[in-house]
């Protein structure tokens, strides 16, 4: 069966309010295959007033669910994810350019967030305190216990990851009683909207969920501003996350925004093992990972060796027909988007980069690139290049490379390669980042675990099913004479 068949089969050109499928009415948004070119189908362009009307009916629909139904019904989830593993691939490869093999490695992913959602709605969430522990303490017992929010969630999410995550926003608000209205990128909806019928289909009461599709220029402001919303939880780009801080008032935020991670080789690193994991996390995903490694410091020692080796296994590294599994890389998410790859790394070699493999592009397909002599005030690695280029750049001594690894306005994760404990010590204290995985890529993480950044990275809570539960939720603090 074609893409387009299976996306008309399962009515993925509608939006689902309140779990009912809504087509449009109006104006639709086309959604192409970034690789082909071909039309695979049209989402609607909600109208505030179907955004409005999303955010009553979720409003009206007071959820009851035992810790054991909520549980239940993500282990179905999860179970539908695996059962449909091969077609949920085939969407988001069609929709995103991404290759099967990134497309297969997404929906496990998926399915291990729906997997700690179900363990952790099983989970008590609150504490209990003595109080008579200070000289004017009292015999009383403290308890704390979580509710969801008031009001509805009002979840906006990116293109990269067209399934996990939006799974990221929605399961944690099932497994805490939430409602949810989610927008999901106008690059890649039918992934989120065929998520929100497994789940519906696995039990989720219908008006706990609602997709809506649609021109963030028209829709954005309801989102952000809607009288039942007083959550928004936002993944996306750091422009975004800054107009909606700016925008949504006095309600709770949650924004998980771009990285620019880098890779520390320090001169005692395994050096196969350290350009294996800078290749990985440069390319797995085209490069389109926020925790993607997006900076290659290596210590002067061993650059010349590190770069031979990340060149080698570039080479190595194959692209093409994202729907061919043997490929290790498909497109990027649209030709606009290889054009800027492009234009920075040719921009960074007129001012005296070397340019050793790749920068070169046909249509949304961009090869992956590794380039040295790089200095840290270029574009392309002071911004957030959201692509699969490894720009190298070398330093002397640790604190140097505390220093480039700090010299960006982001702060989200990290990797270091070394087996010293006295500099593995410095860099977790000093580096300015969310997380620092030594031996292993930035993005390397449980789907559980909390997750996020500081500085331009993120504000707020952090991510990961865990704190997303917690974000997701009120704490009350109650106390009884009883000690
Ligand atoms: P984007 O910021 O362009 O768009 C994200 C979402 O915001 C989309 O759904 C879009 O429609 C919506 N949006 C756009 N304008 C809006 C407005 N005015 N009001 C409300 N919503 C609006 O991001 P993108 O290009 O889809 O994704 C790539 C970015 O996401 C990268 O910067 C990447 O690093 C970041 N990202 C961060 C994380 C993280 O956890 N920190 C994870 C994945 C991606």
């Amino acid at each position: 069966m074609s893409i387009q068949q299976f996306i008309r089969d399962h009515r993925l050109d509608a939006m689902r309010i309140a779990g009912q499928p809504v087509a449009a009415s109006g104006q639709v948004i086309a959604v192409h295959n970034p690789y082909t070119g071909e039309l695979l189908g049209s989402v609607p362009r909600a109208t505030v007033a179907q955004v409005r009307q999303a955010f009553a009916t979720a409003q009206a629909c007071q959820l009851t669910l035992t810790r054991y139904e909520r549980g239940a019904i993500l282990n179905r989830a999860a179970d539908s994810v695996l059962q449909r593993r091969s077609e949920i691939a085939n969407l988001i490869t069609a929709e995103s350019g991404l290759c099967l093999k990134d497309s297969l490695y997404e929906t496990g992913r998926v399915a291990d967030v729906l997997r700690f959602g179900a363990q952790e709605a099983l989970r008590d969430d609150g504490q209990m305190f003595s109080a008579d522990t200070t000289p004017a303490g009292k015999k009383r017992r403290v308890f704390t216990q979580r509710a969801p929010l008031l009001g509805v969630i009002s979840a906006i999410t990116p293109f990269n990851h067209p399934m996990n995550q939006v799974a990221h926003k929605v399961v944690p608000a099932v497994a805490t009683n939430n409602r949810v209205v989610l927008k999901p990128s106008e690059k890649v909806p039918f992934s989120a909207i065929l998520f929100a019928d497994i789940l519906y289909a696995a039990g989720l009461p219908h008006k706990a969920l609602s997709i809506v599709t649609g021109d963030p220029r028209e829709i954005g402001l309801e989102l952000l501003t809607n009288a039942q919303t007083d959550l928004v939880t936002f993944t996306g780009g750091v422009a975004i996350g800054k107009h909606i801080a700016a925008t949504a008032g006095y309600r709770r935020l949650v924004l998980e925004l771009g990285g620019n991670d880098p890779i520390i080789v320090m001169d005692d690193a395994d050096i196969d093992e350290a350009a294996t994991l800078a290749v990985q996390g440069s390319y797995k995903n085209s490069g389109q990972r926020c925790t993607a490694v997006k900076r290659l410091l290596v210590h002067e020692a061993v650059a010349a060796r590190f770069t031979e080796a990340v060149v080698e296994r570039t080479r190595a590294w194959t692209y093409g027909d994202p729907m061919d599994a043997s490929h290790d890389m498909g497109t990027v998410i649209d030709e606009t988007a290889a054009q800027l790859f492009e234009q920075r790394v040719s921009e960074a070699v007129a001012q005296g980069a070397r340019l050793l493999v790749g920068n070169q592009r046909r249509g949304a397909l961009y090869a992956p690139t590794v380039l040295d002599r790089v200095r840290p005030e270029m574009t392309l690695v002071c911004e957030e290049t959201f692509g699969p280029v490894s720009p190298i750049i070398s330093f002397a001594n640790i604190d140097e490379a505390i220093a480039l690894a700090n010299g960006t306005a982001y702060g989200l994760s990290s990797a270091v390669c070394t087996n010293r404990l006295d500099d593995i010590t410095r860099l977790v204290n000093e580096l300015h980042m969310g997380s620092v995985n030594v031996r292993e890529v930035p993005g390397w993480r449980l789907e559980l675990t909390p997750f996020g950044g500081i500085k331009d990275s993120g504000l707020g809570y952090k991510e990961g099913v865990q704190e997303a539960m917690k974000s997701f939720t009120n704490l009350k603090t109650w106390s009884v004479p009883w000690g």
